[in-house]
């Protein structure tokens, strides 16, 4: 049996192809009807060729469904429970796991921790850009909606983004009453700034180049849009803020852009800083603050604008963070530590975060919004694909 998926090709190519169906591999397995799989902003990383993935990779790491085979060890599912699944995939009974940090299980990905759907060196596992998809471990990983299409958009956004959203403002530890801001309007950094306004942050500073984003941030997070085209956004939020700010999330990673460099158009790696985000965070929080990053950073980039950035090797200022006494978090989102606790102000209303849902097409329409997403394209802020 073959089904439909999404396929990366090489650079900046990705295409709808037939594969094999997944199978039930183990007893703890289900495969799963998708319902609604996203882009991701981590997906271009691979989509750019800025990682070492290579071509044939199924992607999909933000994935939802109807469960339609069930392995004979599975205990809490049935066919048909709708459920939406982390981007991690993780045991539930390693050391990692048991402490609540599931994005770095140390069964599922040999010699690794952490493992995911659908991504580079994060495991064996396929991507739910398709029409099915084999769900691992499954007692553990799966958490069930309620039944019926109901919140299906934000519920979708429970796989990873709005969870890494929250994860940035907890690893930045940030309080009721205290200020933040958030670097990168993409679907992370939304998230975050949203996470904020939920979590009673008194002033939310969004920081980005694309007008249409910062609206989002504006309209929908209560936070000051911050446009770095426009001048140095350090300055900017000192002199909208008058000082440093308490709390400081990066949503960006390596691929930040700094605006102090020029090219032809504005993604050109040749305009890249992989430090930008980090040092600007430095010197936009105040002394004795703290950084939550959870844009991504990778150990090997082949398109790094140098040599030590292409081996993960960043210039942070190091000694200005010292002289602040600053503290910061890292690391990918343990999802299922947050993934409850919001799907439930979802169901009571008390979040919506499908304000960022800008696109929901059929598997065939990937292709193009792969490159549309790509470009940073205005209006194009998130990406659901209906398989
Ligand atoms: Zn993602
Ligand atoms: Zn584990």
């Amino acid at each position: 049996m073959s089904m439909r998926a999404v396929v990366y090709q090489g650079e900046h190519d990705v295409a709808v192809e037939e594969v094999d169906e997944p199978e039930i591999e183990h007893p703890n397995d289900v495969v799963i009807d998708i319902t609604t799989s996203c882009i991701c902003g981590s997906d271009l990383h691979m989509y750019e060729g800025r990682t070492a993935a290579e071509e044939g990779i199924v992607f999909g790491h933000e994935n939802m469904g109807i469960v339609e085979q069930v392995g004979d060890g599975v205990s809490t599912l049935e066919e048909g429970d709708r459920i939406v699944l982390p981007f991690n995939v993780a045991c539930g009974f390693c050391e990692n796991c048991e402490n609540g940090k599931t994005g770095f299980c140390t069964n599922v990905n040999p010699g690794f921790a952490g493992g995911a759907y659908g991504y580079v060196a994060m495991g064996p596992y396929k991507g739910g850009q398709a029409e099915k998809l084999r769900v691992p471990y499954a007692d553990f990983n799966a958490l069930k909606l309620p039944e019926g299409g109901s919140n299906e958009d934000s519920f979708a956004l429970l796989a990873d983004i709005f969870p890494t959203g929250w994860h940035g403002t907890r690893l930045a530890d940030l309080q009721p009453g205290e200020s933040v801001v958030v670097y990168g309007a993409g679907p992370v950094g939304l998230m975050a700034a949203y996470s904020a306004k939920i979590q009673g942050a008194a002033e939310i500073y969004s920081v980005d180049r694309v007008p249409s984003r910062l609206d989002l941030a504006r309209d929908h997070c209560d936070a000051t849009p911050i446009n770095f085209e426009e001048g140095d956004p350090v300055e900017q939020i000192k002199d909208i803020h008058g000082g440093g700010v308490d709390k400081g999330v990066d949503a960006v990673g390596y691929q930040a852009v700094d605006p102090d460099k020029e090219a032809d158009d504005a993604y050109d790696p040749a305009r890249e800083n992989p430090a930008n985000v980090l040092n600007n965070l430095i010197r936009t929080v105040r002394p004795t603050g703290q950084l939550g990053i959870v844009g991504l950073y990778v150990p090997d980039d082949p398109g790094a604008p140098d040599e030590m950035a292409a081996e993960g090797r960043l210039g942070i200022d190091f000694g200005l963070l010292f002289e602040k006494g600053q503290k910061l978090g890292t690391g990918q989102c343990d999802v299922k530590s947050y993934n409850r606790q919001l799907r439930d102000l979802i169901i009571e209303g008390r979040a919506d975060p499908s304000f960022l849902v800008s696109h929901r097409v059929g598997l065939d329409e990937a292709p193009e919004m792969y490159e549309r997403f790509d470009n940073r394209e205005e209006g194009v802020t998130k990406v659901l694909l209906e398989p």
